[in-house]
C-alpha cells in the first residue's frame, strides 16, 4: 500500500480512494438493494469472524476488559448491522406523502430515499471499532460509498479496520484511509457528499468549516460536559451503584457520561458512601487486578492528572494512578465548587466531581453552560423530572440511570447545540446518509385546470391559489381557546 513516510495514508493515495469511491458511486451498483443487502452482512461476519481480533486490539490500544470489549463495540456492531438487514427494504421504501387531492388522485407524489453519494467517516478513539463501523452501517445501507478515517490513537484497531475491510467488503466502494490532525487537513480539503464525524467539540467546528467551502452536509456527533442530577427524592443507592459504573467504564472516557454529579444536600453524605462502596465494589480487590480499561495516552493521562492535583475539591477517593501504566482509578472529588478548573472542560475520564446542590439551582448552572450531549436525571418524582426536562436542552436524557438512551433502538442518538447536530442509530442512521427527493408528476390534461400559473397573470384566479379561504378558527381567540392533547409520560 503506497503510504507517506508517516506510516499514514499519503495524500494521493487518499485522492485515488476518492476518485475510485466517485467512479463506484456513479456507476450505480451501491444503490442496489442486494448489493447493500449483500455488503452489510459481509460487514457482519467481518465483525464475527474476527471478534477476538478486536478485543485484542481494544485491549492493547485502550485496555478494554474483554467483556467490556465485547458488550460495546463488538455485541452492540453486530446487533445494528442485523438491525439494518431486516428492515432495509421498509426504510428505503418510497413514501407516499399526505399531499392531499391533487397530488394523490389527479397526479403523484413519492419520496424516494436517495444515497447522498460519498461519505467520509471519522472516528473517534474511545470506541475506536464501533464508531466507524456503525456509521459504516448506515452508510452502506443507505447505498452510500464510504472512506472510513479510525483515529490514529487507537493504532492497532485502526490497522485492523485497514487490514479487515477490503478481506470482507467491496474496496472500490468502502475504504479506509489514515492519518491524524496533519493529514485530515488534507483529506477535508477534498469534496465528499457527506461528512459524519464522531469526536471533540473544538475538532467539530474544524469539520464543520471544511465541510462548509463544499456546503458538504455533515452529521456531528460531538462531547460536552453532561450532568448527573440527584435530588432528594432519588434512590440514592441505585443513583450512587449506577454513576459509579458509569464512570468505570471505559474509564470515563465516554461521551455520555456524567461529567459532573449535582446532589442534593438533604442526600449528599449517604450519597457520597454508597457511591465509595460501589466503586470499591467496581474495582474490586487490587490482588485480582483492575478490569478497568486505561488512559488512552500520556497527554491524557497528563490532563487527567493536572485536574486531580489542582482542584480545589476534596478527594475523597482514588489518585492520580500510573502513567506509566496509563491508568487512573475512579477518583471521587468532593465538594466541588463551580468555578473549580475541574469544571472548565469536558474531564473525560475517570474523575467525578460532586456539587452540593438543589437540582432548580443545577439546572441555572447547566443552562448558562453549552447544550450538553446527556443529562441523567436521579428522581422518583414527576414534578422533578419535568422541571428539568423543561428548563434544559440537551441531545439526550436518562433518567434513573445513565447512558441509557443510547441503547434505545431507532430512538436516535446525537447532541444539539455544541454537542453536535444530526443522528443516527437504526432508522435514524440510514436517514443520515439519505436525502429524500420529492419527485412530483401531473397528467398532461390536467394543463387547462392549471392554467393560471401561466403569464399574463390575471387577478381573477386569485381564488384559485388562495388555499387560506377556510380557516377553521375564529378571530380574537386567546391562549385559553387553544385546545391541545396529549401530555408529557408519568416517569415515576
Ligand atoms: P477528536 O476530536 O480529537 O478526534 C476525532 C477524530 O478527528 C480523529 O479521527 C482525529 O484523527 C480527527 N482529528 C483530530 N484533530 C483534527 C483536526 N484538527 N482536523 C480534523 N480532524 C481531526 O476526538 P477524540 O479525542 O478522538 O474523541 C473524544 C471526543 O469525542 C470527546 O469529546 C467525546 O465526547 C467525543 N465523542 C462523542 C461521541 C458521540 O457520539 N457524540 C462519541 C464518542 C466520542
Amino acid at each position: 500500500m503506497a503510504s507517506s513516510e508517516s506510516g499514514y495514508t499519503s495524500p494521493k493515495e487518499v485522492e485515488s480512494k476518492l476518485e475510485t469511491l466517485r467512479a463506484t458511486f456513479a456507476s450505480g451498483c451501491t444503490k442496489d438493494l442486494r448489493w447493500r443487502k449483500w455488503q452489510l452482512k459481509q460487514l457482519f461476519w467481518l465483525v464475527r469472524d474476527n471478534e477476538t481480533a478486536i478485543a485484542d486490539a481494544l485491549y492493547k490500544d485502550i485496555g478494554k476488559h474483554e467483556f467490556e470489549a465485547f458488550f460495546t463495540e463488538i455485541a452492540s456492531v453486530k446487533g445494528d448491522i442485523l438491525d439494518h438487514i431486516s428492515n432495509l427494504e421498509e426504510w428505503a421504501a418510497d413514501e407516499v406523502p399526505d399531499a392531499g387531492f391533487a397530488f394523490t388522485k389527479l397526479g403523484s407524489a413519492v419520496i424516494r430515499k436517495e444515497p447522498l453519494g460519498v461519505a467520509l467517516i471519522i472516528g473517534p478513539w474511545n470506541f475506536p471499532f464501533a464508531l466507524v463501523m456503525q456509521p459504516l452501517c448506515a452508510a452502506i445501507a443507505a447505498g452510500c460509498t464510504a472512506m472510513v478515517k479510525p483515529s490514529e490513537l487507537c493504532p492497532t484497531v485502526a490497522s485492523l479496520v485497514e487490514t479487515l475491510l477490503p478481506q470482507y467488503l467491496e474496496s472500490r466502494a468502502y475504504t479506509t484511509v489514515t492519518g491524524g490532525a496533519e493529514e485530515m487537513s488534507f483529506i477535508l480539503s477534498l469534496k465528499y457528499n457527506h461528512i459524519f464525524f464522531t469526536g471533540s467539540t473544538p475538532v467539530g467546528k474544524h469539520i464543520a468549516a471544511a465541510a462548509a467551502k463544499h456546503l458538504t452536509p455533515t452529521v456531528l456527533e460531538l462531547g460536552g460536559q453532561g450532568p448527573t442530577i440527584v435530588t432528594a427524592n432519588a434512590n440514592v443507592d441505585l443513583a450512587a451503584k449506577r454513576i459509579a459504573c458509569s464512570k468505570f467504564l471505559n474509564a470515563g472516557q465516554i461521551c455520555i457520561t456524567t461529567n459532573h454529579v449535582f446532589v442534593d444536600p438533604s442526600i449528599h453524605n449517604e450519597f457520597v458512601a454508597r457511591l465509595r462502596v460501589w466503586n470499591e465494589t467496581f474495582h474490586g480487590k487490587p490482588e485480582h487486578g483492575s478490569q478497568m480499561a486505561k488512559i488512552v495516552n500520556e497527554r491524557n493521562h497528563d490532563r487527567l492528572t493536572n485536574m486531580i492535583t489542582n482542584t480545589t475539591g476534596e478527594v475523597i477517593c482514588g489518585s492520580t494512578g500510573d502513567r506509566e501504566k496509563l491508568t487512573i482509578p475512579t477518583t471521587i472529588i468532593d465538594n466541588v465548587t463551580m468555578d473549580d478548573a475541574l469544571l472548565d472542560s469536558e474531564i473525560f475520564g475517570p474523575l467525578l466531581p460532586i456539587i452540593e446542590m438543589g437540582f432548580q439551582e443545577a439546572v441555572d448552572k447547566i443552562t448558562e453552560g453549552p447544550h450538553p450531549l446527556a443529562i441523567n436525571i436521579f428522581s422518583h418524582k414527576k414534578s422533578e423530572i419535568d422541571y428539568i426536562l423543561n428548563h434544559t436542552i440537551s441531545g439526550g436524557v436518562s433518567i434513573n440511570d445513565c447512558m441509557l438512551h443510547a441503547a434505545v433502538p431507532n430512538a436516535g442518538f446525537g447532541g444539539v447545540g455544541d454537542s453536535g447536530m444530526g443522528a443516527y442509530h437504526g432508522k435514524l442512521g440510514f436517514e443520515a446518509f439519505t436525502h429524500r427527493r420529492t419527485v412530483a408528476r401531473m397528467p398532461d390534461f390536467l394543463d387547462s385546470a392549471m392554467s393560471f400559473r401561466y403569464p399574463p397573470f390575471d387577478m381573477k384566479n386569485k381564488k384559485a391559489v388562495d388555499v387560506g379561504t377556510r380557516v377553521g378558527f375564529k378571530r380574537g381567540e386567546t391562549l385559553q381557546d387553544q385546545k391541545i392533547g396529549g401530555g408529557s409520560v408519568a416517569w415515576s
